[in-house]
This record gives structure tokens, C-alpha cells and sequence, in this order.
């Protein structure tokens, strides 16, 4: 289990599930110019992020952040038991809340939740299903959703799929009255503070961490691979505003590479963490 300390928090990574290397690229597709040609023309992402021909390899996972006065759960992942239309995220049976578990967290103890956005893979263990009916996965959390983020969802035609991902994974817990709807810039504790990172979806929010001196952001999927931080210009087939996606990338890296701040990508696999150096031109992930 992956953890990173960053002052007076903790950071461990909860992996929900790991994809084998995957040719990427395409109209549509998760980074859309990360094509293996493209992929190879960035050695460093090799071994951990890409192997030698240029696939991309990605994680599922949930990041627990236990600050002074807070034990936070940031993004949810897919979920188990879930009806949903991708076969990747299709009715999972996963090890999730076990292995939450053997970090030495109960359910019970988290106080708060935070979705990046409302996306498929960052809602789901919001809810679990408990005698056919699904129910808030952390009962005594506030779930911090974002105002901008839901209206943009609630507003949708409630057609498709997110009609059903809405249904099952952020009604119940309006329902059991476990939400506050927060802006993008609510800060949770002194440590411990969203930050606006819009594009990908209106109100996509990132988590910054400050705490003695260090500093850490969770990125959610203002990125996600750690290709779009040699090519911030590099959008998402899946970003709701590719041209805003790539303004807020382009801000994020040239802040971060002039700090010492640790970034932890949602969608990274392990070692999941590092700082962006600028080398010979360009920005790199030291990992
Ligand atoms: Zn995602």
C-alpha cells in the first residue's frame, strides 16, 4: 500500500484496480494524441507509466488523507455491484473495502468525502449495496460535492448512462442527508483545501495539501497520465472543454514546477507520486 507524508498528513493510496498496458490515442480516447508513437517519444514514462511499445498503463484508486481533525476520502472509484455500460467498470467484485480496511480504517471513522468531479470512476464506493438497496458507504461522512459540478450534472437531459450513475452512487446520499454542496475553493481544515481545476468537467476540483512547510495536490482528472505533464496541451477525449482542460494543465505544471510540491495522480499507477522537474525544455514527472 502506497503512502506519502506531507508535514502533519498522510496520504495512502487505496488501489481498486490496475489496467494491463493499453494502446491509447484516437478520437475519443483517454489522452487523444497519447498514441504509441507519440508515447515513445517520451522515454521517462517508461517503465512505470508506459512499456516499450508506447502502451499507457492506468489505476483505479482511492486516496485516504487523515489531516489533523479529518479523516478524507478523495474520490471513490468505480464501486462494486454497479449495472454500467463499460466493460471495465461493469458489475465489479473487487477487494475494495477490504483492503480499506487493512489500512487500518474503518468505514465508520471517515468524516469526510470528496468526488474531484462526478464521473464514473470517482463516485462509486459513495454508496454500496446492502439488501438490494444502496446505501452511503461511509455513514458518518459529509459528502463534499461541488455546487458547480452538480448543477452542471442535475441540469444534464437525464439521458444515458449518468441519469443511472447519479441514481445510484449521489441521490442516496442526499437522501440520507450526508451532502454539502461546497465551492471549488472550500477549505476543509488549516491542511487541507480544494482547488479549482475546471476543464475537464465545469466544476472539477483538485485537493491541495499544505502542512508544515510541504505541499501536496491530488490531481483528480485535471490528468490523466502522466504524458499530459511532458504535453499539458495533450486533452482528454473525456474532458467536457478540451481547450479549458488544457489551459488549467498548462497553469497547474508551470506552478507546480516552480514549488517543491508532491503531485498524486488519480490515475497513476504505482509509484503514483512525484515532483515535475523542467528538463532540457520540457516537463518531466521525478519520480
Ligand atoms: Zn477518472
Amino acid at each position: 500500500m502506497l503512502s506519502w507524508t506531507i508535514g502533519d498528513v498522510k496520504v495512502t493510496r487505496i488501489v481498486e484496480f490496475e489496467t494491463p498496458p493499453m494502446r491509447g490515442g484516437g478520437a475519443g480516447s483517454m489522452v487523444e494524441a497519447g498514441t504509441p508513437e507519440n508515447i515513445l517519444t517520451i522515454p521517462w514514462l517508461q517503465p512505470h507509466f508506459a512499456d516499450e511499445r508506447g502502451y499507457v498503463k492506468l489505476s483505479i484508486h482511492a486516496l485516504l488523507v487523515e489531516a489533523p481533525g479529518l479523516k478524507l476520502v478523495v474520490d471513490t472509484c468505480v464501486g462494486n455491484d454497479k449495472p454500467r455500460a463499460h466493460s471495465f467498470f461493469n458489475n465489479l467484485q473487487t477487494a475494495f473495502l477490504k483492503d480499506f480496511e487493512a489500512s487500518g480504517w474503518r468505514r465508520e471513522d471517515v468524516t469526510a468525502v470528496v468526488c474531484t468531479h462526478m464521473h464514473v470512476d470517482h463516485v462509486g464506493w459513495n454508496t454500496m449495496l446492502v439488501d438490494g438497496k444502496w446505501v452511503p458507504t461511509f455513514p458518518n461522512a459529509r459528502y463534499l460535492l461541488g455546487k458547480t459540478e452538480w448543477e452542471h450534472w442535475s441540469h444534464h437531459d437525464g439521458e444515458g448512462e449518468h441519469a443511472a450513475i447519479l441514481a445510484d452512487s449521489v441521490q442516496p446520499l442526499f437522501d440520507a442527508g450526508l451532502v454539502d454542496l461546497v465551492g471549488m475553493d472550500h477549505v476543509l481544515t488549516p491542511d487541507v483545501r480544494l482547488v479549482p481545476t475546471p476543464g475537464h468537467t465545469p466544476g472539477h476540483v483538485s485537493v491541495l495539501i499544505q502542512s508544515r512547510g510541504k505541499r501536496a495536490y491530488i490531481t483528480g482528472d485535471m490528468m490523466h497520465h502522466p504524458c499530459q505533464i511532458a504535453h499539458p496541451e495533450w486533452s482528454s477525449g473525456f474532458d467536457t472543454d478540451q481547450a479549458w482542460s488544457a489551459r488549467t494543465r498548462q497553469a497547474f505544471v508551470a506552478d507546480v514546477a516552480a514549488s517543491e510540491a508532491l503531485v498524486i495522480g488519480t490515475h497513476f499507477p504505482a509509484p503514483t507520486a512525484g515532483r515535475i522537474v523542467l528538463d532540457e525544455g520540457r516537463y518531466r514527472l521525478k519520480v
